[in-house]
């Protein structure tokens, strides 16, 4: 059974269709991720799975269980918080009044322990982001796209999710800084399965167990990253070359 099962998803904003009737799959313990170009209803997608909006028709299972569907009432963002799934949203919206600990340490306050233990957990995450540990306590930090991108993705592994939904990590990142996060991805693999959100196919699918094209609001394809990029008209027609 997969962690993740979405079916026949139809989310509408008004009168514009952002999705369509979208099926996916995500096994525990896999990095999925999917890829399409702006507006395709990547976003969308993830919203919907934490919550943020409730689908028209369809639905999606988490762990065998429906959290949202017309037949079923739909949770809202806490409660999905609270199943184990956590959203690191497009942006990386960061409290500039907080230290980037206690950003960090906010990712945890859905789950019931102590503020100590918050603060120990959130101590280790700067071994997984060394970039950041520098401004750990600073106030008044000023911080690049990157590692405001760190912090967002430290935030969200705070809650232990047993899916982490991330939206776009690289973008309007440098290269280098890119590949630093999708390190990153594929360190936090080992413990949390991940369903990621990109507009860059090659690093997206560098990183993936299996990937899904959105294009205008439908799945129009599915596979291990090497059928997809093995198929010319497919690399031509959706992953942009690039
Ligand atoms: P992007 O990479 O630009 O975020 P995306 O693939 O994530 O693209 P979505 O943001 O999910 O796409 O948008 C899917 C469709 O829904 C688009 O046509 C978009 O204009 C529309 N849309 C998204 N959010 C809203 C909203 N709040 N109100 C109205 N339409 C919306």
């Amino acid at each position: 059974m997969a962690l993740l099962q979405i079916n026949d998803l139809v989310v509408r904003y008004g009168e514009i269709e952002a999705l369509r009737g979208v099926s996916l799959a995500v096994d525990e313990g896999q990095v999925v991720t999917l890829l399409g170009a702006n507006g395709a209803g990547k976003s969308t997608t993830l919203r919907a799975i934490s919550g943020l909006i409730k689908p028209a028709s369809g639905e999606i299972l988490f762990d065998g269980k429906p959290i949202s569907g017309p037949n079923t009432h739909t949770l809202g963002p806490e409660a999905i918080v609270r199943l184990g799934i956590s959203h690191v949203p497009e942006g990386r919206r960061v409290f500039p009044g907080l230290s980037v600990k206690e950003n960090i340490m906010l990712g945890g306050s859905n789950r019931r322990v102590g503020k100590a233990e918050l603060s120990r957990e959130a101590d280790a995450m700067f071994d997984l982001f060394p970039d950041i540990r520098a401004f750990a306590n600073a106030l008044g930090w000023t911080l690049s796209g990157g590692q405001l991108q760190m912090v967002a993705v430290a935030r969200g592994l705070m809650a232990k999710p047993r899916l982490l939904l991330l939206d776009e990590p690289s973008l309007g990142l440098a290269p280098v800084i890119v590949q630093a996060v999708f390190r990153i991805i594929s360190q936090i693999r080992r413990d949390t399965t991940v369903l990621l959100v990109e507009q860059n196919a090659r690093m997206g699918l560098s990183v993936a167990d299996h990937g899904y094209v959105l294009e205008t609001g439908r799945i129009v394809l599915g596979g291990k990253p090497d059928e997809l990029w093995g198929n010319e008209a497919i690399r031509a027609a959706y992953l942009g070359g690039h």
